[in-house]
């Protein structure tokens, strides 16, 4: 049996927690309430795609309503400040502050998305994967239109799969339900060169031909986007390299090679930051970032910046293709952490469940 002590241990021991966890919330409302919140947004496209599986593209229309409702909620600012009003700068902010993103470099945002940033004088960092300028179409838009596309007959495809060994026989039955995800996982580890020549004999066989309105920047492109003063443009490798299954030596070869590739088309006196390719990192990625003196790094982890986010490691929300109402509910909830009046309809969550992209 207890001792009286050991008896009433319990109910205190739980009004204390009970009192702490009051005590958490109420020092989190009250920090929500002196310090603005800060959040990031990776963007892709600016555009409406025939076939677009993994949510890039945002409508040029929603993609203006959606710059409106962030103007509502706060400001936009260069990237380049978020570390700095990071910690206690934060304190010196009244209003929520944001930053804008685009990854990969698809020519849609110098012809669509650059005229919409200019109506709200929004700046935006764009991360370039230097190895895919000039180049006729993103490897992965290209398979997604081969393994999604309307007109596909998919027994041509699971066969062309089975030819170039990408898939075996006796996975057949597991691997064609997700085949896209699956061919999509086996090839991001390989060479680029070695990619695109798969992806580009599979779309022949099957008759798929890539659209010209998906494709990357050009160089002379990228030197128009690059001289905007709204823009400011960032690395993202040379081949979109999937970092974390590289060694140490491979991984800072296509961060600088990036990065050097870029100051010599788009040279430029400001600190260069940097995206991880798929937001897919690992310490020795981040490590690599910091001795290549990089200042800010993103990745595609869904939240809003906490105050401990190191530079290197900055968490961004990936917005898709939502209408002004659910984005602002979204937005409140999900980012700025407010309640949402009772009585609105929950619009569908602009974060997606998955992130292979980035
Ligand atoms: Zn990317």
């Amino acid at each position: 049996m207890p001792s009286r002590t050991e008896h009433l241990a319990l109910p205190v021991g739980r009004a204390v927690r009970r009192g702490g966890r009051v005590a958490r919330r109420a020092i989190r409302a009250a920090s929500r309430r002196v310090m603005a919140p800060i959040a990031i947004f990776g963007y892709h496209r600016v555009a409406e795609p025939a076939c677009d599986p993994w949510e890039l593209a945002v409508a040029p229309e929603r993609f203006d309503a959606q710059l409106q409702v962030l103007e509502a909620h706060g400001q936009i600012v260069p990237l380049a400040r978020i570390p700095q009003a990071n910690g206690l700068g934060r304190l010196r902010h009244r209003r929520a502050l944001f930053a804008l993103t685009f990854d990969d470099g698809y020519a849609d945002n110098l012809h669509t998305a650059l005229p919409i940033l200019e109506r709200h004088d929004a700046p935006a960092t764009v991360f370039i994967a230097t190895g895919m300028l000039d180049k006729p179409w993103f490897w992965w838009d290209l398979l997604a239109q081969v393994m999604e596309g309307p007109d596909v007959d998919p027994d041509r495809v699971v066969a062309a799969c089975l030819d170039r060994q990408l898939i075996d026989q006796a996975e057949l039955e597991d691997v064609v339900p997700e085949l896209h995800v699956v061919v999509h996982t086996r090839l991001k580890g390989r060479p680029l060169s070695e990619i695109e020549e798969v992806v580009a004999s599979v779309a022949e066989e099957v008759g798929v031909a890539a659209d010209p309105a998906d494709r990357p920047l050009t160089t002379d492109e990228l030197r128009t986007l690059a001289a905007h003063p709204l823009i400011q443009i960032g690395g993202h490798t040379v081949s979109h390299a999937w970092l974390p299954g590289m060694g140490v030596e491979r991984v800072r070869a296509e961060v600088r090679e990036g990065m050097a590739a870029l100051d010599e088309l788009v040279p430029t006196r400001d600190p260069r930051p940097f995206a991880y390719p798929y937001g897919a990192y690992h310490r020795a990625a981040v490590d690599v970032a910091r001795t290549l003196g990089i200042p800010t790094a993103v990745t595609t982890e869904p939240r809003t910046v906490g105050l401990r986010d190191a530079p290197l490691e900055l968490p961004r929300h990936t917005p898709v293709d939502s209408e002004r109402p659910s984005f602002e509910i979204w937005l409140r909830k999900a980012v700025l952490g407010r309640r949402v009046p009772s009585g609105v309809v929950q619009g569908p969550l602009t974060a997606r469940p998955v992130t292979i992209t980035g």
